[in-house]
């Protein structure tokens, strides 16, 4: 088998840095030419969110080129129902979608009664987008000449407020470059917003009520068939030479845009400033009952602040976020903006503002995924938040699927188990499940053990074995039961099977002994009978667990039985474990000898095509040696990573980070880095020409993991913190920060050697290179 996987990653490489598109720079995300067919892409990549409302970037005046407008609301879903189509037993009955709300950023535009619209532009000689990261806003400028000739700069930056999570603002301004420009302006909220992605095409948001006042307007709209409620409201004050004007000429609300046309007439370099402060609250935080007048409050505070204050006090919220999560590399660009790009859009996405949110895939950057939770949450996230927030932070992300378990449990009985099995479910909004492809809905098992893995991290990190006692074991104790019954004892192989299933690599389905997931299974039980053993110390919590659970010896017994038992697929003639059976009967061509025209794979090839193929979407078996890394040798983790990678196409974003963590261990530094940059810059960049669809949220939990676990080396190592560094070799040092039980620590690893800082918090022993040091 030929093994040319460097050769590829560095051509990959090459393309990336030859990219005209984004300009390189460590804070901001630039792009200086307007690019029709970028628009879509740009609008993933310029997203903006607080951690509760989020928005794609959108432009605020009319567009009618292609484009996908987006505004969400954590936690606030629609019920898509589900299309099955024979079988329908057991099928999730909906599918949960994060509602695309009501746009407040709009405004519709008449210069000198033509629509301002860069689509139908004479000419547009400058434009130039910047989203700052350091302080969270985004920033557009365009010189343009409109179809009747009419010439002028508009500039807008807005952000949404870190500090107050239902609101956004926005500073939108034209500049007339010739003598009497006459402007209408219509700062609306537009309700005519449908999601993108519905199975029947039906709106998921009904009106219930509408105002404007002034330039005042607020829209409550009804989750239809929910009981959520949201309201979008919104404020507008137009300044003339630094003047507060306002002249409206009609609110008759054309075409249900709700608002109010303004006119201004302009002379030359004069400039019309419109600050409109928005937002949305929702039935998240407030009764039905009180959510207009709660809005109305939101907003009124936040437009006695105005637009300078709100933004000064989200700077200052931002500067609090990079303190304790900012990673700088010096020397490389590249890596530096990537892993900025992707700490700043996971806070976006989710920054523990609110202890019953959790991670969409997407975050609210487009509708794939609907938004909700997947296993990414415990196998991908919960180490950044862990290591970048107070634990708690992590701990209720955790606590969510305790809070489900009852649900997880009613999720096994459907599909036949029993005994307080549960199976957890592979995509949820409040713990049921609602994937509905078969293959994924009742096949994606090994879910399960992610979120005993999220168990266990948060337990290791935090030191927090309370948390087990009190709640963690009850989840082991059923997650347990679900494996205990899913498994099936073969007389063939003398072996427990577990059949019909779908590993991570989502391109085989319906395979029997997907390594990774009997590996988990025999795992779970594992570390449930441990975690007993240690409470039985306890006898009266013990007793009460036993209680609770009804949890009998013979169950336990069953359990050891079948870890000992468990069919692990392995083949001697290439000394590595089977991904699943059958997968040595494929055509075992390495993916470099499929041309590059027929990638991605899923955008070229049929499906059937993809599922004979032995081309794996993303580490399986490796991602079992990611978690179980201290069960294998070296050796063993090196056969398995040098045979799996060369069929692997990472056309998941999980995967390039579990291949760098992975190579830094082999010490194959060079390797390490490519897969970091795929992994950090896999939006940037869009390696997978899917970016427009939204950004992989989730999987940059997993870049910042290269650096931290990869290059770095963390670990927890017998309850304390473990560091063995390395460095690729073009960096010149990086440096980076966590929250380590109440304390900050700094880490700064250069070529020549490592400082480890205490920067708060009581003095503490850690390992380094497996020397005890301590920090004081
Ligand atoms: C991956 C899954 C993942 C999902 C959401 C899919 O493409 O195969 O493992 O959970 O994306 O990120």
């Amino acid at each position: 088998m030929i093994n040319n996987t460097n050769i590829r990653l560095l051509k990959e490489s090459e393309n990336k840095t030859s990219s005209k598109f984004l300009e390189l720079n460590p804070w901001s995300i630039i792009n200086n030419n307007y690019e029709k067919d970028q628009v879509l892409s740009s609008e993933s990549i310029f997203s903006l969110g607080n951690g509760e409302i989020g928005q794609r970037a959108n432009f605020e005046e009319d567009f009618t080129g292609e484009q996908s407008i987006g505004n969400y609301i954590s936690g606030i879903y629609f019920k898509d129902l589900t299309k099955v189509g024979w079988w329908k037993n057991g099928y999730p009955d909906y599918f949960a979608k994060m509602v695309n709300c009501p746009n407040w950023n709009r405004f519709k535009i008449f210069i000198n009664e033509e629509v301002l619209d860069l689509n139908t532009c004479k000419e547009i000689s400058s434009f130039k987008r910047e989203l700052n990261m350091r302080e969270g806003w985004l920033k557009r400028d365009v010189v343009l000449e409109t179809k009747n000739g009419d010439k002028l700069k508009i500039s807008s930056k807005r952000f949404y407020s870190l500090k107050r999570k239902e609101i956004g603002a926005i500073k939108y301004s034209i500049t007339s470059l010739q003598s009497n420009t006459n402007v209408k302006i219509l700062p609306f909220v537009d309700t005519e917003i449908r999601n993108n992605d519905s199975n029947w095409n039906e709106p998921f948001l009904k009106t219930l009520d509408t105002e404007i006042e002034k330039n005042n307007s607020l829209v409550i709209s009804k989750v239809i068939k929910s009981e959520f409620e949201i309201s979008t409201f919104s404020n507008t004050k137009f300044y003339i030479d630094g003047e507060l004007s306002e002249n409206i000429i009609s609110n008759s609300n054309p075409d249900n845009l709700i608002g109010s046309c303004n006119e201004f007439n302009l002379n030359e370099n004069q400039e019309l400033v419109a600050f409109k402060i928005g937002g949305y609250c929702s039935t998240n935080n407030y009764s039905k009952k009180e959510l207009k007048e709660k809005s109305k409050i939101a907003l009124k505070n936040a437009t006695d602040l105005g637009f300078d204050t709100l933004l000064n006090e989200h700077i200052n919220q931002w500067k609090n976020i990079w303190i304790n999560s900012d990673i700088q590399i010096e020397g490389d660009l590249l890596a530096q903006q990537g892993i900025r790009f992707n700490i700043f859009q996971l806070n976006q996405s989710f920054n523990g503002s609110n202890p019953n949110l959790n991670i969409g895939p997407k975050g609210f950057t487009g509708e794939k995924y609907g938004g909700v939770t997947y296993w990414d949450t415990e196998a991908y996230c919960i180490p950044f938040y862990l290591g970048t927030k107070n634990s708690r932070v992590a701990k209720n992300l955790i606590n969510q699927r305790y809070k489900h378990l009852e649900k997880a449990i009613k999720n096994a009985k459907k599909l036949g188990l029993d005994n307080g099995a549960a199976l957890y479910p592979m995509v949820t909004a409040n713990g049921e499940e609602c994937h509905n492809e078969w293959e994924i809905t009742f096949q994606e098992i090994h879910r399960n053990a992610a979120i005993v893995q999220g168990i266990k991290k948060y337990v290791d990190y935090s030191s927090d074995y309370n948390f087990i006692k009190n709640k963690g074991i009850e989840i082991l104790i059923a997650i347990a039961r679900f494996w205990s019954q899913r498994v099936n004892y073969s007389n063939q192989l003398n072996k427990y099977v577990i059949l019909g299933v779908t590993g991570p690599n989502e391109y085989e389905n319906n395979i029997d002994n997907n390594w990774y997931t009997n590996y988990s299974a025999k795992w779970c039980l594992e570390y449930t009978r441990e975690n007993l053993i240690e409470i039985s110390k306890d006898k009266k919590i013990y007793d009460s667990i036993i209680n609770k659970t009804n949890l009998k010896n013979i169950e336990i017994e069953k359990w050891i039985e079948i870890e000992n038992n468990i069919y692990l697929p392995y083949s001697k003639k290439h000394d590595v474990f089977i991904q699943n059976d059958g997968f040595l009967n494929k055509d075992l061509k390495p993916v470099d000898l499929i041309s590059k025209k027929q990638r991605p794979l899923n955008q070229n090839w049929s499906w059937d095509k993809v599922l004979r193929s032995p081309y794996i979407k993303q580490a399986d078996v490796l991602q079992g040696f990611y978690f179980f890394e201290n069960d294998f040798s070296q050796q063993t983790l090196e056969n398995n990573f040098n045979f799996y990678e060369q069929f692997t196409v990472h056309e998941s974003s999980l995967s390039a980070c579990i291949h760098s963590i992975h190579s830094v261990r082999l010490n194959k530094l060079e390797k390490a880095y490519e897969y970091f940059l795929r992994a950090s810059r896999l939006d940037l960049d869009d390696y997978n020409k899917e970016v427009k669809q939204g950004l992989h949220i989730t999987s940059m939990g997993g870049a910042w993991m290269s650096i931290t676990e990869g290059f770095a080396g963390m670990r927890i190592k017998n309850g304390m913190l473990s560091f063995n560094p390395k460095i690729p070799k073009n960096w010149k040092q990086y440096a980076f920060r966590i929250v380590f039980r109440d304390r900050l620590i700094n880490i700064v690893v250069n070529p020549k050697d490592v400082k480890i800082t205490l920067l708060k918090g009581k003095k503490i022993e850690l390992l380094l290179n497996n020397n005890k040091i301590n920090l004081s």
